[in-house]
């Protein structure tokens, strides 16, 4: 680390006052209140500011404190978290409110946060840094990146033991009395100046102790970067089901991916498989109706994080005078009904190509 001259303010000080005249006003950052700061640290896991903020004012407004989120059906809670996605955090927040209400309140330490589910240790280091001053670094993306370009690392920035090199230089620097505003900072500094590509680093407040601005071409190629793996892309088929007016959806168990959501009965093609024959196939094994003919209605496409997904969609037009029983994972659903449901994004794409 570069030798520090004498009576200049600490590389801390100089980001904490950076800070204080340029911090975003996010409206997380007016609330104290334990609750409001979980929830938005909750969001903003897995989901950009600009959109999280959205997000954020949508679920609050439902759900205003912690006793009417326990309170509330999960399918209500999913049904709020729609579009934000990784739903398993909608879950989690919905069991961890109640466990909070039971407790008779929120944790004061990272240790009490972990205990929540949902909460890892950025997380809860973040909460406990923010709602009652402990001092512990929290160390999410952006932390890493930009610890790594002041300590020049050259390692694989997740890798255990530079992470645990870097959250120890870290760790020196963390002023006691502010230890959460230097946590904010460094989360605001990796996301507005010092980006994954192209660090601003013109603007940057404490350029003259970053190791990758004083010592490298370009400070952007810190840290070094894992190749990306291609996502795998799923081909399936959908079965959309109408009688009277009326689909037939089901609902996905309740963990996992897309937990708890509704959705039409499909899935799946098998290798060398038409469409068309994997849609019976894959209604007939989910809810025990062999039907036919299917008519084709057109295909989707949905990127995941973890995969990419095309979805060929098929109708059948029920003629009898009563739908068929099914199995108690689905039901019958009128359009309206069907709005109301918590259900996947393709889900609803798939929905949009039927006139209403
Ligand atoms: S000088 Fe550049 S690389 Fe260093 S912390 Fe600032 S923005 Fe990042």
């Amino acid at each position: 680390m570069p030798a520090r001259q004498k009576g200049r303010r600490s590389r801390a000080a100089r980001l904490l006052a950076w800070y204080d005249r340029q911090a975003r006003p996010l409206p997380w950052r007016r609330d104290v209140d334990p609750y409001r700061r979980w929830v938005a640290e909750i969001l903003l896991q897995q989901t950009r500011v600009a959109q999280a903020t959205r997000y954020y004012e949508r679920f609050l407004d439902a759900f205003p404190t912690v006793e009417r989120l326990a309170r509330a059906p999960v399918g209500r809670v999913l049904k709020r978290w729609e579009g934000a996605g990784y739903y398993a955090r909608a879950r989690h927040l919905h069991d961890a409110a109640r466990r909070v209400v039971a407790a008779g309140g929120f944790p004061h330490d990272a240790a009490g946060w972990r205990e929540l589910p949902g909460v890892g240790p950025y997380t809860a280091a973040a909460l406990a840094s923010l709602l009652d001053g402990e001092p512990v670094v929290a160390l999410d993306a952006n932390g890493l990146r930009v610890a790594a370009r002041w300590t020049l690392e050259r390692g694989d920035a997740r890798a255990p033991q530079a992470r645990a090199r870097l959250e120890a230089a870290l760790r020196a620097e963390l002023p006691p009395r502010r230890a959460g505003d230097f946590n904010e900072a460094l989360m605001e500094l990796g996301e507005t100046l010092c980006r994954p590509r192209a660090p601003r680093c013109s603007a940057c407040p404490v350029g003259q102790d970053c190791r990758a601005f004083l010592e490298l071409a370009e400070p952007g190629s810190i840290p070094v970067r894992r190749r990306v793996r291609e996502r795998p892309h799923v081909v399936a088929a959908v079965a959309i089901v109408e009688h009277e007016g009326r689909w037939l959806v089901q609902r996905r168990a309740p963990r996992g991916l897309l937990g708890g959501l509704w959705e039409f009965p499909g899935g799946k093609l098998r290798v060398g498989e038409a469409p068309s024959d994997g849609c019976r196939r894959e209604l007939l094994e989910e809810t025990g109706l062999d039907l036919g003919p299917w008519e084709p209605v057109g295909t989707v496409r949905h990127d995941y994080s973890h995969f990419t997904v095309e979805l060929h969609a098929f109708r059948h037009r029920l003629r009898i005078a009563s739908a068929p029983a099914v199995p108690g994972t689905a039901r019958w659903v009128s359009r309206k009904e069907f709005e109301r449901l918590p259900r996947p994004r393709a889900t609803s794409k798939v929905a949009a190509l039927l006139a209403p």
